[in-house]
């Protein structure tokens, strides 16, 4: 696979994965939240599949393209090991899906933040909501559930919380 294709795969795979999400995070209240803005291309797909929810974001520096980029009281500027307590706070476990998309090619690196981002996200996630992450996250009340169809073994995971 060139990677080319495996970046293509790589998109389809998050986007089917929210897709097929979105029945089940209707079921839920709540607000949705998304870390890691990056080019806000899955904060727009959030957006126009949650369009009634509120959408808060956590980006440490934000370089998002313009129309993607949300308002100042639904951000969460900074590092996330500091903005998700400051969320915490203000939100509670509230949320009805989170979608993490943080991280590097840096392997060693993604394990360390998944240790502690795990149960940080854990503080914002409502009983019954969901969380898609880019990494595995382990977490006692989240239960891992199959992958969606056509999404590859261990690409994301996809987690309801008890
Ligand atoms: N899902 C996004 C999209 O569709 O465009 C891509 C997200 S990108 C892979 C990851 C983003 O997370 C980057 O914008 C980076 O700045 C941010 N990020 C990485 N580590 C972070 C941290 N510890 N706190 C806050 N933001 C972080």
């Amino acid at each position: 696979m060139s990677r080319l294709d495996s970046f293509i795969a790589r998109m389809q795979a998050q986007r089917d994965a929210l897709n097929f999400l979105k029945p089940m995070v209707d079921a839920v209240p709540g607000p949705i939240l998304e870390v890691g803005l990056g080019n806000g291309r899955t904060y727009d797909h959030l957006r126009e599949l949650f369009p009634a929810r509120d959408i808060y974001v956590f980006e440490r520096k934000v370089a998002a393209h313009p129309d993607c980029i949300p308002p100042d009281d639904r951000l969460f500027l900074g590092d996330a090991d500091r903005t998700i307590d400051e969320a915490a706070r203000k939100l509670g476990a509230t949320a009805a899906l989170i979608h993490t998309d943080l991280g590097t090619g840096d392997h060693e690196a993604n394990v360390a933040m998944g240790r502690w981002l795990g149960p940080a996200l854990d503080r914002l996630a409502a009983s019954g909501g969901y969380v898609l992450a880019n990494q595995s996250l382990d977490v006692a009340r989240w239960q891992r559930l199959p992958e969606p169809p056509g999404v590859p073994k261990d690409r994301y995971f996809l987690y309801r919380v008890r």
